[in-house]
């Protein structure tokens, strides 16, 4: 399992799925495929499948244990969901072991505290959820848990629906039971957490999504929901996924959270990275590296 140490916080992936995700092309549209080349690390067995010429793709939330709390950051696809439509076929009616890596890392569902989702999207919700004598209940009967007001804005009452219909069912089977039960606390770009841990926009992806911040005195940290999807952003940021809603949006903010890793020497917390899934952000000229991290 990976885990890294960051100042007093240790935060460990909890994997849900590791796999050959989508050719490039279809991820980046537009993109020169040469562009792989320039970088030998992109083609790397950790984040290219050669075979298939598609990228490596983990789903995995982050287990964040801060202050005595037990965080967990995205909770990814989630089992026995039907996922009908073509784009989203790839997450119809799953049966990955998630629960039982979050157990394997010590972590039983009553033990969690707080439930961070920085979108409302099928592979940041699903075990939000579980099947329960015909329908679907909160996964995590302790936690509260934490939804962007403007991204759950943006799905009930916004533009959400009509620009990503295939993600409606998602809203209806892992964010609205979750609301019905009254565990959720709706939270704002700039809202401090706890001490050391805030929230902040990061639009364009969707125009709502929030990055989690740690910021400690002895270290930091970002996890930056899906502002980017592959180490290839960081050494071309210009390259927005299929899936950004306003890709305008999303490079100034990719731009932006470059800038903020390399300044700071926040470690880089992305949600699809192949291994080890984390890394540091390092000026190269008039642009950026990847330099992977080493897990404790
Ligand atoms: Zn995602």
């Amino acid at each position: 399992m990976t885990a890294f140490t960051i100042g007093s916080a240790t935060v460990t992936r909890v994997e849900e799925v590791l796999e050959p995700g989508f050719l490039p092309a279809f991820l980046f549209p537009g993109l020169d495929s040469a562009i792989l080349d320039e970088h030998p690390q992109l083609k790397q067995p950790n984040f290219f499948h050669a075979e298939s010429g598609k990228v490596i793709s983990s789903i995995h939330g982050w287990l964040v244990r801060l202050g005595g709390k037990t965080i967990l950051i995205d909770t990814c696809s989630g089992n026995g969901k039907a996922r009908a439509l073509p784009l989203l076929r790839r997450f119809n009616m799953l049966s990955f072991p998630f629960m039982e890596n979050l157990a394997a890392a010590g972590v039983q569902p009553e033990d969690v505290d707080l439930v961070i989702c920085t979108h409302l999207h099928v592979d940041h919700v699903g075990w939000n959820t579980r099947a329960k004598d015909g329908r679907f209940v909160p996964t995590f009967p302790k936690a509260r848990y934490l939804f962007g007001r403007a991204e759950y804005e943006h799905w009930t009452d916004g533009p959400g629906p009509s620009l990503f219909p295939e993600n409606v069912p998602v809203i209806e089977d892992s964010v609205l039971p979750v609301v019905e039960a009254g565990m959720v606390d709706f939270i704002d770009a700039g809202d401090t957490i706890m001490p050391g841990l805030t929230v902040e926009a990061v639009p364009g992806h969707t125009a709502t999504q929030l990055a989690v911040k740690c910021e400690m005195p002895d270290g930091a940290f970002i996890c930056t929901a899906d502002v980017l999807h592959q180490p290839l952003q960081i050494y071309h940021p210009e390259l927005n996924s299929c899936f950004c809603e306003d890709g305008e949006a999303a490079r100034t903010t990719r731009l932006r959270v470059l800038e903020y890793c390399a300044d700071s020497g926040a470690l880089l917390l992305p949600m699809h990275f192949g291994p080890p899934h984390a890394g540091h952000v390092v000026r190269d000229g008039d642009g950026y590296r990847f330099e992977p991290a080493r897990p404790s």
